[in-house]
């Protein structure tokens, strides 16, 4: 065959092929059209999944008799006139080829009447046929201002794509999808979808949060904490699941970027991190997450669905998101069912996410939480080398912990100024912690709960330089494989730095003369082993480097108070009180929740009692 150039219809039946693969496709392409147009109102008419009609009409700006024909040619566009346009893209559309690539492929009906009044025809409304890419003359039709998109029998002249269509329901929950993510960024639009006659979907105009609500559900907005920052023109609002709400499903992950959806992996991986600390490896975050940036920041002309964008500075980006998030989750009650924290009015700091929860839920320190704190750590604040509070006791002094008779719960106080964990109640076998606090009863699970409150003090310890070490009175001695004596070796002063003295008493043996003062209540050969079997798999350099927070997490898990282990009533305050000022309290190191709320309105309904 030789070389010859492709009739005007096969280039976009061609490229049909890549914007308009499902009805779904096509569907997002009318969509945004209208929106662009500033249409208030869209119907959307499906039947047959949007493979038999699929007819769209809106009350936007319209399109004037003499631009109909354009509208449906290829590379004919209203949105951009030059390179410096695109690089500017604030519309959703810019590439001028989705209707000329609908055309080709379906009968089209295109009626419209424009809002401007000065132009050939303006008195009424027009309407052009198209079959196959063949365009008919304009005829005078009755509408009011908008535009009405009539497509019928998708795919009706390229049967191979025909045969990659799935079920009805399948293309018409597709389809579905598709209006409830422009939904969700366009609230100040009302959309109604029908299927086969019947409606489906109806989003009145609303606030951004209604319409959250409207398309995802009360439960997402239940489960969800508010986020809202800012770093310059960079701009993060929406709504992120709490860790413990979270699911293996990754179907809940809705991002925006200046109003258009976008599938974006720098995006996702920020948000994976931002959780990693707080969310067991199986379960993915759940996001509603609307980003804004000047439109020059992004490029979104790299996918011919334009789903895909790139970020100028997509470092920045990444960032900034994983800030936001992490330091949201940080907040010790953001695991907390029914904690919502409001979306702060203008907020400008990239941190302001953390805000409303230092306003709207202060951590009040009453004199007797103080005294008991005092009372408890006393014997631990005594230690030389205790700096930073953080870098103190663990709020487990074990023997030395000065304890006495267990005094009776403490009731709470009147005039709602318990704390918010509030006082422990009981032990329950040797597991669960029982509290009461004004909202009613709190269940926490001990070794989970002091497990992330240890880790986070290493952490907190380690970044501060400070890491306490807890000579012993008298060394351990422990075997050890040669490699792994080889592998510490030259890297004594660095496993020094965090609170363990080694030394090297043969090729195959190894004394523990200190262990984190952390630690201290832990058992030094185990902490030991930990330490030397992850040196083994990883390096030191690497074990102290990128692996610090497995580390870290891995020798909490040693140094947390074991189940049934016995404590005293100020031993379990103590423990509520740690988790009150302790960042992402609200899971343990793996992912597991720390505590629940149960709140009185939830007991009161379990014993069917009406108040
Ligand atoms: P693009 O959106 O990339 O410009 P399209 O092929 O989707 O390309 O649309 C071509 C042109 O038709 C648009 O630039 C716009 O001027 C006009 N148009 C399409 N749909 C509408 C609509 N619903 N209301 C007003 N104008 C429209
Ligand atoms: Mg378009």
């Amino acid at each position: 065959m030789s070389i010859r150039v492709l009739p005007d219809v096969l280039i976009s039946q061609i490229a049909a092929g890549e914007v308009v693969e499902r009805p779904a496709a096509a569907l997002k392409e009318i969509l945004e059209n209208s929106l662009d147009a500033g249409a208030t109102e869209i119907q959307i008419e499906l039947e047959q999944g949007g493979v038999k009609r699929m007819r769209v009409s809106d009350n936007g700006c319209g399109i004037p008799r003499d631009e109909l024909a354009l509208a449906l040619t290829r590379h004919a566009t209203s949105k951009i006139a030059s390179l410096a346009d695109l690089e500017q893209v604030a519309s959703l559309g810019f590439r001028g080829e989705a209707l000329a690539s609908i055309a080709a492929i379906a009968r089209v009906q295109l009626s419209s009447r424009s809002a401007s009044s000065d132009h050939p025809g303006a008195e009424h409304a027009w309407a052009l046929q198209v079959e196959g890419g063949q365009l008919a003359e304009p005829t005078p039709v009755a509408r009011g201002i908008g535009t009405t998109l009539d497509i019928q029998d998708l795919f009706f002249n390229t049967p191979a794509r025909r045969k990659f269509l799935k079920t009805e329901a399948t293309e018409y929950a597709h389809c579905a999808e598709t209006v409830r993510r422009q939904a969700l960024s366009h609230p100040d639009t009302a959309f109604v979808l029908s299927h086969n006659g019947r409606v489906l979907l109806r989003f009145n105009v609303a606030t951004a949060a209604a319409r959250v609500r409207q398309v995802l559900g009360e439960a997402f907005e239940s489960n969800t904490v508010a986020v809202d920052a800012a770093a310059g023109a960079l701009r993060v609002a929406g709504w992120v699941i709490r860790p413990g709400a979270a699911t293996a499903s990754r179907d809940s992950q809705h991002v925006f970027v200046n109003g258009r959806y976008v599938r974006d992996k720098l995006i996702v991986h920020a948000l994976k991190e931002a959780y990693r600390d707080v969310l067991h490896h199986q379960l993915n975050p759940a996001y509603c997450l609307f980003i804004s940036l000047p439109p020059d920041g992004v490029d979104v002309n790299v996918h011919p669905a334009k789903t895909e964008i790139r970020f100028r500075e997509s470092r920045g980006v990444h960032q900034f998101l994983f800030h936001a998030v992490e330091r949201l989750l940080a907040a010790p009650a953001a695991g907390e069912a029914g904690a919502v924290l409001p979306v702060p009015e203008g907020a400008v700091s990239p941190f302001a996410a953390t805000t409303p929860w230092q306003t709207t839920m202060p951590l009040q320190v009453s004199p007797l939480q103080v005294n008991e704190a005092m009372a408890f750590y006393a014997p631990l604040a005594a230690h030389p080398s205790s700096g930073a509070p953080l870098a103190q006791g663990s709020g487990f002094g074990g023997q030395d912990s000065g304890m006495g008779v267990a005094p009776a719960a403490r009731p709470l106080p009147e005039g709602g100024d318990a704390p918010p964990l509030g006082y422990a109640i009981a032990q329950l076998h040797g597991v669960y912690v029982l509290a009461q606090n004004a909202q009613g009863l709190v269940l926490v699970d001990m070794h989970a709960a002091h497990e992330r409150v240890v880790y986070e003090k290493l952490k907190a310890a380690l970044d501060a330089r400070a890491v306490p070490a807890q000579t012993l009175l008298i060394p351990v001695a422990l075997t050890v494989d040669a490699r792994d004596a080889a592998e510490i070796s030259p890297h004594l002063d660095a496993l020094r730095d965090i609170g363990f003295e080694l030394s090297i008493t043969s090729p195959t043996s190894v004394a523990v003369r200190s262990v984190p003062w952390l630690l201290k209540n832990a058992d030094p050969v185990e902490l030991t082993r930990a330490v030397l079997h992850e040196a083994a798999e990883f390096g030191v350099m690497r074990l102290l480097a990128e692996r610090r927070n497995e580390l870290l997490a891995t020798l909490a898990c040693h140094g947390a108070v074991r189940a049934n282990r016995q404590l005293a009533l100020p031993e379990m305050n103590a423990l509520l009180r740690e988790m009150e000022v302790t960042e992402r309290a609200g899971q343990c190191n793996h992912g597991r929740p720390t505590w629940f709320q149960v709140s009185l309105k939830e007991l009161d309904a379990m014993f069917m009692r009406g108040r």
